[in-house]
């Protein structure tokens, strides 16, 4: 069961296949069988790939928002949309799986295919589980492998739903998912035989972990891990506009639970005060409520104990004599909002970027800001970090913005918006943020597809015409 908000359960299906009901999974016939019926999710309205988009109906909301508690207006349909563009992108990419011709000489043909891996293992989180799984399932198959998913223990209900539909339009044994824990259904699906390549979402901790059962049969790994994304803010950027990315680029309508939030702000010291306030005042703004009302922004944490891990960071912060709460605090103990998992967007200040706060990713909505003077310690700091997943850099001067851009040591650095990916991104992290993209043409061919190369001799003599 999962209690994603109000208090009430949702109830989940935890199946642990083992053994052989496991192996016959995995076993699903070879991923070569399905390459025709991959290619025909082209775009297209009698296609399948459209269909699939088709058939998800705003109701994958409602699923959405009811087991992760993220707000239907701000996230969950937003999600559900996203995933109707994602199955539409790759339907459409089937006929980019090119190869090369290499010049070797008149006599000779050489020239690369791309072959699919096979089986596909994928493990996805809670926190965007529909589009998390989608990103994978859509390349995987576009690219003619076949793929077996585990769902996040906590939000497996909208995947399983895209499971349902891609059962009415893709053969059986292609896209399979399984539900259940990390340890009793993650760890032995990375660690079986029949998996030729592994892509993984989620923490880093667990990331290693994958690496390591990948590295143990020589198999391809793409990771999706964690980050602790900077925000430098430059003084020309004093302004509505950059206060209202800022909250975007933190995640706060969903409750920063995104491996992406902008979660280290680096303010400078000319504006640090009047802009706090300003974004102080936005975020009261904010409604925080049931996920499924409409005029709600923010909704509730995961479960208990994502919820209390971010009670604890607050309290840390409430402990640091160097540090000061400019807004939010520990969540409501009375009211309408006790009866939940409800967290406020919460912001400390405070001078060192090496406390505890600004070091490890919190996953809840709590933004540290640190003030700068000195363009090059911002950028620094910004970089002292072993995460590089995003960054975000707001200023009017674009020269600016893009040699900061350029020196940042992260997967995406957006300047002067806050915004989630798209279709087509090359997105991923550097440092320990992971390795590999797959939310693009180029993501696609380098995470799920392999080069095969043929070279063919001409100058051979030919045999008699009979
Ligand atoms: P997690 O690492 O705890 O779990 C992710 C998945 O791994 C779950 O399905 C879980 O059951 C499974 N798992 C856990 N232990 C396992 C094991 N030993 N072997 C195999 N599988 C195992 O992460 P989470 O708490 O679900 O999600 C939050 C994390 O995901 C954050 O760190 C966040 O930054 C990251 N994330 C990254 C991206 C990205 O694109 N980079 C996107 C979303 C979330």
């Amino acid at each position: 069961k999962t209690k994603a908000f109000m208090g009430k359960p949702v109830p989940v299906v935890i199946t642990v296949y083992k053994d052989k009901k496991f192996d016959f999974i995995i076993k699903s016939p070879p991923a070569s069988h399905f390459i025709r019926e991959a290619a025909k999710l082209k775009s297209g309205s009698s296609e399948p790939g459209r269909v699939v988009a088709g058939s998800i109906t705003m109701k994958q909301a409602e699923t959405i928002a009811k087991e992760t508690g993220n707000a239907i207006r701000t996230q969950a349909r937003p999600e559900a949309n996203l995933v109707v563009e994602i199955f539409r992108y790759f339907g459409g990419l089937a006929s980019e799986l090119k190869g090369e011709t290499i010049p070797l000489g008149d006599k000779v043909l050489s020239y690369t295919r791309r072959e699919p891996y096979g089986v596909v293992g994928a493990i996805i989180p809670w926190n965007a589980p529909v589009m998390l799984g989608v990103l994978k399932i859509a390349p995987a198959l576009c690219s003619g492998n076949t793929i077996v998913m585990k769902a996040a223990e906590d939000a497996p209900l909208g995947i399983l739903r895209i499971a349902e539909i891609c059962q009415k339009f893709i053969p059986n044994g292609v896209v399979n998912l399984i539900t259940g824990t990390g340890m009793e259904c993650g760890m032995p699906l990375s660690e079986h035989a029949d998996i030729r390549k592994l892509s993984f979402t989620g923490s880093t901790a667990v990331g290693k972990m994958i690496m390591r059962a990948a590295s143990e049969r020589i198999i391809p790994v793409s990771l999706e891990l964690g980050g602790k994304s900077p925000s430098i803010v430059y003084p020309d950027a004093n302004e509505d506009w950059a206060v209202d990315g800022i909250i975007a680029a933190m995640r706060f309508t969903r409750q920063s639970q995104s491996c992406t939030a902008g979660s280290r702000l680096f303010l400078h010291n000319k504006i640090f005060d009047s802009f706090l306030e300003k974004l102080a005042l936005k975020l009261d703004q904010l409604k925080i409520g049931d996920p499924l009302d409409e005029d709600v922004d923010i909704g509730a944490i995961i479960n208990q104990k994502q919820f209390s891990k971010v009670e604890n960071y607050i309290h840390d912060g409430l402990d640091n004599p160097d540090a000061n709460l400019i807004c939010g605090g520990l969540p409501p103990k009375k009211g309408p909002l006790s009866e939940g998992y409800f967290a406020i967007p919460t912001i400390f200040e405070n001078k060192s970027n090496h406390w505890r706060l600004a070091k490890e990713e919190i996953f809840g909505p709590v933004l540290v800001a640190i003030r700068w003077d000195d363009e090059v310690e911002a950028i620094k700091m910004a970089n002292d970090s072993h995460y590089g997943l995003a960054a975000y850099v707001w200023t009017k001067d674009l020269a600016r913005g893009l040699n900061a851009a350029h020196a940042i040591e992260a997967g995406w650095v957006q300047i002067n918006q806050g915004l989630g990916q798209v279709p087509g991104h090359s997105y991923g992290g550097y440092k320990q943020s992971g390795i590999g993209r797959e939310f693009s043409l180029e993501g696609m061919l380098d995470s799920f597809t392999q080069r095969k190369n043929v070279t063919v001799n001409l100058d051979t003599p030919p045999s008699p015409l009979i």
